[in-house]
Formats: C-alpha cells, structure tokens, sequence
C-alpha cells in the first residue's frame, strides 16, 4: 500500500534506452503491452495516477530483457509495508532455505550472512538461529527499524558497492550473501553485483532467487511484467553480468516460486568450487527454445492477443445480458491484466481477501476493492479470478457462489469457466 502524497519527484520515470546491464544500445521491442499505473499504488480515495510503459525490449547483445519505464524507486520501494514473516508457511520456507544454503555454501556457525532485500528478518532469523552472525540491508525503513529492534541488525540503505564495502569494514567478508526477488529490482544492478563481489569472502557464495524467463513465456506469466521488475533474466543474461563483474554463475536450479523462478549460485570468479553442469545445460536449452529470440516474445504476444479476446468477448457478452461481473484479485498482477485487457467498465468491482486492499480503489482505473463477501452481498453472477494462479483455491473456498447460481471465469493461461 503507497502512503505518498501526489507524485512529489520531479522525475517519476525514464525510458531505459540501453541496456541496464551491459550497456549496448542494440534494444529491440519484442513485446508491445499497455501502459498501466504502479501496479501495488492501491488508493483509499481515487486521484489521477501516472501510467508508465511497460512494453519489454530484448537487449541483442547480452540476452537482457528489461521493462521500457524505469519508475523511480522511491515510488516503488520506500513505503513498502509488505512484511514476510507474517505467514507460518513462509517462516517454514526461510528454515529449509537457510539449511540448504548453509549445505550448499558449506560453511559454519559463526559466519557471516548478508541478506539485500531482508525485509523483516524472516530469512536471517532462520541463519540466527543456527549460530551465524548477520546483517540486513533494506530500504524500507519502517521494516528494517522493526527487523533491528527485533534482533535482526538491518540498514535501512540500498546495497551499493559503497555499504557493501562499510559492513566488510565492520563484520569482515561475508561467507553468504542472499538476494530473494530483489535482483530484479535495481536499474543499478551491474553496481549491486559488484557490491556483492566486494563483500564476498574468497570461497563466500551469493544465492539469490529471480523469476524466470522461460517460464512467464511458457506459461504465460506476462501479468508479472509490472514496474517492480524491470529484469526478466535466464542463464544467459544472468552469466554475462555475473561474468563482467569479476563474478561467476556456479549453479541453477528452477523452483515454483512466484509461478517459476531461478535460484543461482554465484562465487568470485576463479573461487575454489567447480561450475555445476546444469548452468550450460540449462543455456543451451534457452539456446534450442530460442529463448532470446524475437520470435518468441511475437508468439507469446499472439497468445495473450487470443487469450483477451476470448475472455474479453465472454464478459462483454455476459453483459449484454444484464449479469453483474465482479474480478477476484486485488494485486500488481491484477493491475497488468486489468490494464492490458481493457477491463475498467467491464468488471463492476473487484474483491480480495487481503483487509490492506479492501475498501481501495485499484490503481489507474479506480475500480473499487471490496471484502470476498461482496460477491453475495452486491449480488455478483460472474467472479472473474483474475488472481488466475490461485483460481483452484479461490473456487474451493467459494463454493456456495457456485451453489448459488454464480459462475467462476478463468481468464488464463486461456479461458475456462468450470
Ligand atoms: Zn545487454
């Protein structure tokens, strides 16, 4: 949820027109999307909104893809108040993460850990626990003050090579650093990733989780392209980077986090462990699915073209009926969705289980966001889930609108009424 008032930067966004990570200028549009507002801004009274581009360019020369709008951080970032360690499964989630780490790293109590983007602490408290010494960085500061108070010493900065080389001068070198959805976040990425060389002690790794390219192609995850992400990375991007910063990719390992994701180890370059084999394996099969291909962003493109006009011809014709369509999701993915299927006017409200985004406008369109409970209230006949990948949840949880004579519609990855 953004507290700020009406955009007080002078220069909310610019247009990437290099590449952010190795510099070429040989960008290309592969996929062209509707501009939307910042994808989390859910408002308590409507007011206008700036929409940016969020077409994503091919970088020619490195395999980079990257949203066109880079939205200035602080509009993104500085009044987050998503906190993780409020789910029990995701505390769980942080205890079998910081012992496959610790395994993988091979390293032992007394070490130091360092995690960019620790948000509330949750990941450190799990290395805590098990003897190791840690420090977090993240630029939310109301979050980094109640990590520290909480015994997890967080600074509320961004990583920079800068800080990264003040908690070297402080804790000395660091034999994990951990980096979970952040490395996506930065335009100054090349800059963190030398951050993190510095930091590094000589057999120290980097382990970091980013979504994965070919899976938001292969499943049709493109409302995740919104302003938080300006990189869509695969092996291939991801080793030229690491590889131009004196840093080097040792392993991959694709997990179903965030609908498909990559988790990478990292060391300094010529460090003392071997390059796993999946790390080639996995670019030469980016290489035979033409992963970097513009080709293959067109085709992804003729699919959501198809995929909205079966849902949006669904709905108009519900309509014309006089059914009442309500949207089930209140989320930055609904946002991209919302906007890229011309929704506003065709969904007479939205509804979400999460009480921060109850009773909000959604961002840009300013389609009102009620509890789940409005769906009988307000007399819904047709529940769009637009949160598509809980669409199995949503429908079990919601069975009595069912009983009731409602219907659900599933807008992705095709169109499906159950
Ligand atoms: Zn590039």
């Amino acid at each position: 949820m953004m507290t700020l008032p009406e955009t007080t930067l002078a220069r909310p966004a610019y247009r990437a027109t290099h590449c952010l990570l190795c510099r070429s200028n040989r960008l290309e549009l592969v996929l062209p999307l509707a501009r939307s507002a910042v994808g989390n801004e859910y408002l308590h009274a409507p007011r206008p909104q700036p929409k940016f581009a969020r077409s994503l360019w091919l970088c020619r020369e490195c395999g980079n893809v990257q949203i066109e709008d880079v939205v200035h951080p602080d509009l993104l970032f500085r009044s987050y108040t998503y906190a993780t360690g409020h789910s029990l499964g995701l505390v769980e989630h942080f205890r079998g993460y910081a012992r496959e780490v610790a395994e993988d790293a091979g390293t032992s109590p007394g070490a130091l850990v360092v995690d960019v983007g620790s948000n509330d602490g949750s990941l450190l408290r799990a290395f805590q626990e098990s003897g190791y010494r840690v420090v977090g960085v993240d630029p939310a500061v109301e979050i980094a003050g109640r990590a520290s108070d909480a015994g997890v010493p967080t600074l509320p900065e961004y990583f920079t090579p800068e800080l990264a080389d003040e908690i070297r001068e402080e804790y000395g070198p660091a034999s994990v650093v951990t980096a979970n959805n952040v490395f996506a976040h930065s335009d100054r990425l090349p800059e963190m990733a030398e951050g993190v060389r510095r930091l590094l002690a000589p057999d120290g790794v980097f382990v970091f989780e980013v979504s994965y390219l070919l899976d938001i192609v292969q499943k049709m995850l493109w409302d995740t392209v919104y302003h938080e992400h300006l990189f869509y990375h695969s092996v291939r991007s991801l080793r030229g980077l690491f590889g131009r910063t004196g840093l080097e990719l040792i392993g991959v390992r694709r997990i179903a986090s965030k609908g498909g994701s990559l988790r990478g180890t990292v060391q300094r370059a010529g460090g003392p462990r071997p390059a796993d084999h999946e790390v080639a394996r996995l670019a030469g099969w980016e290489e035979v699915l033409s992963l970097h291909h513009p080709e293959t962003f067109a085709r992804l493109g003729r699919r959501i073209q198809s995929a909205k006009e079966d849902f949006v011809g669904l709905i108009d014709r519900l309509r014309a009926q006089g059914k009442r369509v309500a949207g089930y999701g209140a989320s930055p993915t609904v946002t991209s969705l919302v906007s890229e299927f011309e929704l506003a006017g065709r969904v007479d409200f939205l509804v979400d289980d999460n009480a921060v985004k109850q009773h909000t406008y959604s961002p840009g369109d300013h389609i009102p966001v009620y509890p789940s409970a409005a769906l009988y209230e307000r007399e819904a006949d047709v529940a769009a889930i637009l949160a598509w990948n809980y669409a199995g949840p949503i429908a079990a949880r919601h069975a009595r609108f069912t009983e009731r004579g409602g219907r659900f519609v599933i807008p992705l990855p095709s169109l499906r009424v159950p």
